[in-house]
């Protein structure tokens, strides 16, 4: 028997409920999200029309007016500068990402407003081992992706187009009580490159803040230095994902180049956020369980003594010697965000 996501989800949603489980479908706000009852969006047949014609308009970019070939009819096609890709788009079309499109001469963002992957995670996972360790990340993440990664582990996310997966309209303010409701002290943007829906994180962060509640993106780093800057200005923490160390494996692999990454991170390392880097692991080379969860390397040690100020097994936090951002053992200061 097909069962449509939207039925997945309310199904699991009653499942988690009934067994007391830790997923944030069970939330009875995102019960209210999952009816359908606050998008004023059927899920009918026109679900991409529908998409389209509630898709609000995008920031960054700028038209590029040029005559249409063959006729005198002049053709407008605007130019994305979201990320170093620049994809220059003709009316009906999308960039590379899916997620931008250009409506009648305008760039339109399709998807605001439209999470379509939601859990409570440990921050370990996102990873995030120097930012409130052992906390609870309220993590989302919409379709679309301006890499195209060989390894991508979340694929069905990443390489989606917005139509893809039916959701209801997720307004910044729901996202950010349903964040409240499941106690999670943070906002992680995850599992997708959170660059493509760049308007709708800054509306999730700044409604965040007014209730406390931390935000932080998990980062390819692949975009421009206008997005970023604004990134920066409302969140608290961004880990960027370095995926290998030439232009060539970044081409190859990920459809991208390496130059524009590591600009970021230097942006990022001027600016106030708290920033942490993470070399991927590859499969088949030095991903074995061992390597994962014994590796000494996962965890944290102190400059000054070299005891263990951090013990972790796999996403979990064991033991913790920080106290007040300090060694508990010799007192030295340990580099992070603590409490
Ligand atoms: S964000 Fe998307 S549409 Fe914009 S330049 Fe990058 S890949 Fe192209």
């Amino acid at each position: 028997m097909m069962i449509s996501r939207r039925d997945f989800f309310i199904t699991s949603a009653k499942i988690l409920a009934a067994a007391g489980g830790g997923m944030v479908l069970s939330d009875p706000v995102w019960q209210r999200i999952l009816s359908g009852g606050d998008s004023g969006l059927a899920f009918g047949a026109s679900y991409l029309d529908d998409l389209i014609r509630l898709a609000p308009g995008a920031r960054y970019w700028k038209p590029l007016a040029i005559k249409g070939e063959g006729n005198s009819r002049e053709k407008t096609i605007v130019k994305c500068l979201l990320c170093p890709n620049g994809c220059a788009i003709a009316v009906g079309q999308r960039g590379k990402c899916r997620t931008r499109m250009n409506v009648n001469g305008e760039l339109r963002s399709l998807v605001y407003g439209r999470p379509l992957s939601i859990h409570v995670d440990p921050i370990e996972k996102k990873p995030l081992y120097h930012y409130l360790p052992s906390t609870a990340a309220f993590s989302l993440a919409t379709a679309g992706c301006p890499l195209s990664c060989k390894f991508c582990q979340n694929w069905e996310i990443s390489q989606a187009s917005p139509e893809d997966h039916r959701g209801p309209f997720a307004p910044p303010s729901m996202i950010v009580d349903a964040a409240q409701n499941s106690r999670s002290p943070v906002i992680a943007f995850t599992y997708n490159e959170p660059t493509v829906f760049t308007e709708y994180l800054v509306d999730i962060a700044r409604e965040a803040k007014k209730k406390n509640i931390r935000s932080v993106m998990i980062s390819c780093g692949f975009m421009n230095e206008a997005p970023l800057a604004e990134i920066c200005g409302v969140l608290d923490a961004i880990k960027i994902d370095l995926k290998g160390y030439s232009e060539n494996f970044y081409r190859t692999v990920c459809g991208a180049s390496l130059r524009p990454v590591l600009r970021s991170i230097k942006q990022i390392a001027k600016s106030r956020v708290h920033l942490e880097i993470v070399n991927l692991v590859v499969p088949t080379l030095n991903d074995s369980d061992k390597m994962l969860q014994e590796h000494p390397g996962n965890h944290t040690y102190c400059p000054g003594c070299g005891k263990i100020v951090i013990e972790r097994q796999s996403f979990f936090v064991t033991e913790m010697n920080i106290k007040n951002g300090q060694c508990k053992f010799c007192g030295r200061k340990i580099a992070g965000v603590w409490a």
